[in-house]
């Protein structure tokens, strides 16, 4: 039986349950703390925020959250431990590096020019998954990868390398995020030329792209796709993502397809206050948008409670492990 590191422990791959297998809990842009104007990040008020958030989904029964917060955006592996404790729901939590834009990639350029950073990105990697994370204790579960729009730079090139390195080598899956959909394929050769494990990869942010034979094409390297970004009307229509959902599933890819949202609650910085017209862009979005409105929906459509099984519980359990 595979054992899935979870914050407090691991866990068999089929105690995981109902899973969200792309969400956050705090998160910040690099850069955040030099905002002088930025509230201090309160770790109890950020898990207060967090169990509130998160108390609706427990409530439609979410047994494990996958916080995909990489190691350069802000995780905190104690608000992990604290939110998991207080809801009794199991949360993984993530080794890996955000984009070159958006991560932190200063460090790891200037070792680059003398030393093989693929290598030691894989060191760290293995290292959070096998000992722990910090002095925490604490194990990743999931390696983080993630690229830019249309384009996988040198960089991320690198660090994807090590992330499929440290999956074959530990077995812990891979989840990845996706600019806007774009450069799935590209991910996916990427790291199983690197020689991860297919079943072991979950491409992201797939719904942010409605062309069908773009997910084909994906899908047709055996990898999962998952559709987390499902209420961010602000980025892709929701209504785009539900119908290429409905597509796929029409035409049997359920045991192929996760389904999450991408949701913080607590934000690191000056607070992001939306226009008045931008509100009702977000207004979905939620820990629990998947299990009150897109559910419900797919049902209508004629989805069956099964598939909608496969794709909440099955497919997280498989993909980290148990076939
Ligand atoms: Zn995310």
């Amino acid at each position: 039986m595979p054992k899935v590191n979870t914050v407090l422990g691991s866990v068999s791959a089929d105690e995981l349950g109902v899973t969200l297998i792309h969400e956050h809990l705090a998160l910040g842009y690099l850069g955040w703390e030099c905002d002088a104007m930025a509230p201090p990040y309160d770790r109890e008020t950020a898990a207060t925020t967090c169990v509130e958030a998160l108390k609706e989904a427990n409530a439609y029964g979410l047994k494990t959250l996958v916080d995909a917060t990489a190691s350069d955006i802000g995780r905190d592996i104690e608000l992990q431990k604290i939110v998991s404790e207080r809801l009794g729901i199991n949360i993984v939590c993530a080794t890996g590096m955000y984009t070159e834009r958006y991560g932190k990639p200063g460090y790891l350029k200037f070792r680059s020019q003398v030393y093989d950073i693929t290598a030691e990105v894989y060191e760290t990697y293995v290292k959070e998954i096998t000992q722990g994370i910090g002095n925490t204790g604490v194990k990743a579960g999931v390696i983080k990868v993630a690229t830019g729009h249309g384009k996988i730079t040198s960089y991320e090139e690198k660090i994807l390398k090590a992330a499929a390195r440290a999956q074959k080598e530990t077995g812990v899956p891979i989840i990845s995020h996706t600019e806007a959909g774009t450069m799935g394929p590209e991910q996916a050769d990427l790291l199983i030329s690197e020689g991860a494990d297919p079943r072991r990869i979950a491409i992201g942010h797939m719904c942010g792209n409605a062309n069908l034979q773009y997910h084909l094409s994906v899908l047709e390297k055996g990898v999962y796709i998952a559709f987390d970004r499902l209420g961010i009307d602000m980025l892709f229509p929701d209504k785009l993502r539900k119908a290429c959902l409905m597509g796929l599933l029409g035409i049997g890819y359920a045991d192929k397809i996760l389904l999450s949202q991408d949701y913080w609650p607590y934000w690191l910085g000056r607070p992001f206050e939306l226009p008045e017209l931008a509100k009702p862009l977000l207004a979905n979005w939620s820990y629990v948008h998947v299990f009150k409105n897109i559910i419900p929906a797919l049902k209508e459509a004629g989805v069956t409670d099964d598939k909608v099984n496969t794709m909440m519980v099955d497919n997280p359990r498989r993909l980290f492990g148990e076939e």
